[in-house]
């Protein structure tokens, strides 16, 4: 990580916006056809929230998250990543800090299947430059944190889909990153399942601060979620904050004692 990109990581404190997007608008123009997928998006998402995203297919959900986490350029407007412009970065200084600090988990998994569980765990340390050994100690400790140690040496074919979308956020969580951007996480899974990825994402938001966002077709995902924004038409339509009695899952609805003021301002502020 350069000089740069660790000052600027620095820089967010718990208060500050981890991103902030302002008037954003994303236009594709395929030659034949254009499509504004975005016509004026602002979103600030703070350290340590998990915002679900719900909108009708098509209406710029994807296109949103790839726009914010610089996956994609914006046509205009400007987003702010750890209060830093991200048009300052050099693309590789973007792709950088990308794989320093976003983790990313997919409807699909998107494992490799010649890759055993803790290969592809491995995989993006070994791209961001760790050596190979400490790689396969972050890995592990990664993979011990789905609570799939076991499974490391198996491949993705082997695997149930609520085994693969573990070894996925084990991935995301290799690089111990500031955000893990989540595009229909549980779009492929049963509901017992599902609420398992979920229950471990709300662990690690709890136990570790990571901040989610959740785009997601199903509200009993959402109202899990301490925000709620939802999309139609490129644009924002809603954008709310739950309160704590409808957004705590009922595992959560007794915390002890103790723990209870904190959470409440730690997670709906
Ligand atoms: P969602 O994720 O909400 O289903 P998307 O962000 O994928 O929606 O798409 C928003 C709009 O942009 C759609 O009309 C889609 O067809 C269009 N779109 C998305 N990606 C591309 C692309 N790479 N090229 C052209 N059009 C695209
Ligand atoms: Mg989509």
């Amino acid at each position: 990580m350069t000089a740069k990109q660790s000052s600027l990581l620095e820089q967010a404190d718990a208060r500050e916006s981890l991103i902030e997007a302002t008037e954003v608008h994303k236009t594709y123009d395929t030659g034949k056809l254009t499509v504004q997928a975005l016509k004026g998006v602002s979103l600030h998402i703070q350290r340590g929230e998990i915002v679900a995203i719900m909108g009708p297919s098509g209406c710029g959900k994807t296109t949103l998250l790839n726009c914010l986490s610089g996956l994609d350029s914006v046509s205009s407007g400007i987003v702010q990543i750890a209060g830093q412009d991200i048009r300052g970065f050099s693309d590789r200084e973007l792709t950088a800090f990308r794989a320093h600090e976003m983790g990313f988990v997919f409807q699909t998994y998107n494992l490799l299947p010649v890759l055993t569980g803790l290969e592809n765990v491995e995989l993006p340390l070994l791209v961001s430059g760790v050596s190979s050994r400490e790689a396969r100690v972050r890995a592990r400790a990664s993979i011990e944190r789905v609570g799939l140690l076991d499974w490391a040496r198996h491949r993705p074919a082997e695997m149930s889909g609520g085994q693969r979308q573990r070894f996925a956020i084990a991935r995301a969580l290799a690089t111990m990153p500031s955000i893990v951007w989540a595009d229909e996480p549980t779009g492929a899974l049963d509901s017992t399942t599902s609420q398992e990825i979920i229950d471990l994402m709300l662990d690690l938001n709890r136990e570790h601060g990571l901040t989610f966002v959740w785009v997601t077709h199903a509200m009993e995902v959402a109202r899990q979620a301490h925000r709620l924004v939802t999309m139609r038409d490129g644009l924002i339509e809603n954008d709310r904050s739950f309160k704590a009695e409808t957004s705590v899952p009922l595992a959560m609805e007794t915390p002890p004692l103790s723990s209870r003021g904190q959470e409440s301002r730690q997670s709906y502020d």
